[in-house]
């Protein structure tokens, strides 16, 4: 693989662990979790391993201030701030919706982190991005613009070397789930299992509807684009990648039943905590297809936790009813 330049940001490599309890309630299966919400940056997720090449490379290039999108609990952001704040760069954070009443969860600790914030109404992935890259342009800066979900092939670059990471601590696992959104993750998962020659499933739970093009072609062509900066010469396809939209349930970001039970469930029997946007979605859907028999008792799950739980504080009325 080329060099890049890393921005070491977390505490990696992150656990793996066996949900042993949760394994043993649902009649002996081996389920895994790979702990990416302990990563280290401000409560952790999936967003610092693709920081710290996207740091890497605003810092290699000269810039001063980072740009970036989100929802308003938008894990990446919270991230992003606190990665602009090691670093001592200033962040620039456009999130969807107007300026809410209550500051809480990661809109909390956004402001903690000294992240100025821009707020963008319906534009909750980035659109307005580039008027706010022109004002800081003219106003003497270099800023940096971090894509939605850091989802370009330097940021999905990382969870290539995540595979690796991985493959060093846990063979002959047969599925991966995982919340999928931007779809980064997804993509360096794909091109990492053929780099480390695996043949796992990878899963991707969709969280969200999308707009444009169908999710499945962008992380196949996010894939390819991955694997060629790396100087590796994979093809994939987008019948290459599986993601389910059965667990969309209510729609981004909704707590539904399935949901609530997949947050229970973690805290109670292993004292994890899952957030409410993603992993709940993509527990949810691993408890489904668990007791519905989609998956064999023999074959070993792992369960990406892709982080999150800072915004658990932003839903505490709608938990403990
Ligand atoms: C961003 C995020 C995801 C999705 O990762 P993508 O690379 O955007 O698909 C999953 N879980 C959590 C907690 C996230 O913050």
């Amino acid at each position: 693989m080329n060099d890049r330049s890393r921005k070491l940001l977390g505490f990696f490599p992150t656990p793996v662990v066996e949900l042993k309890r949760l394994s043993k309630y649902f009649g002996g299966y081996k389920i895994f979790m790979k702990r990416d919400d302990q990563s280290g940056l401000a409560f952790g997720g999936n967003k610092t391993r693709k920081l710290e090449y996207l740091l890497g490379d605003a810092i290699s290039k000269g810039c001063d201030t980072i740009i970036t999108a989100g929802a308003l609990q938008s894990n990446h952001c919270r991230q992003s701030a606190a990665a602009a704040a090691i670093t001592g760069l200033d962040c620039h954070l456009v999130l969807g919706g107007e300026r809410p009443e209550k500051c809480n969860g990661n809109l909390l600790l956004d402001h903690l982190l000294g992240a100025t914030i821009h707020w963008a109404g319906k534009d909750r992935k980035g659109e307005t991005i580039p008027d706010i890259f022109q004002q800081l342009e003219s106003e003497g800066k270099f800023p940096y613009i971090i894509p939605y979900g850091g989802s370009n092939s330097i940021g999905a670059s990382a969870f290539v070397e995540a595979s690796g990471e991985l493959e060093q601590q846990i063979k002959d696992v047969a599925t991966i789930i995982f919340a999928c959104s931007s779809g980064g993750t997804h993509a360096g998962l794909e091109v990492g299992k053929r780099f480390v020659k695996q043949r796992h499933d990878l899963i991707g739970i969709a969280v969200d509807k999308e707009e444009s093009a169908p999710l499945e072609e962008q992380i196949a062509e996010l894939a390819g684009l991955t694997s060629s900066y790396l100087g590796l010469d994979y093809k994939f396809k987008t019948k290459d990648i599986i993601l389910n939209r059965n667990y969309l349930g209510e729609g981004y970001g909704i707590l539904g039943d399935r949901e609530k039970e997949a947050i229970s469930l973690c805290a109670k029997l292993e004292g994890v905590l899952l957030d409410p946007t993603y992993t709940a979605k993509a527990m949810g859907g691993l408890i489904d297809m668990v007791t519905s028999g989609k998956i064999r008792k023999e074959d070993p799950i792992l369960f990406w936790h892709t982080g999150g739980a800072p915004a658990l504080f932003s839903c505490s009325g709608i938990l403990l009813k």
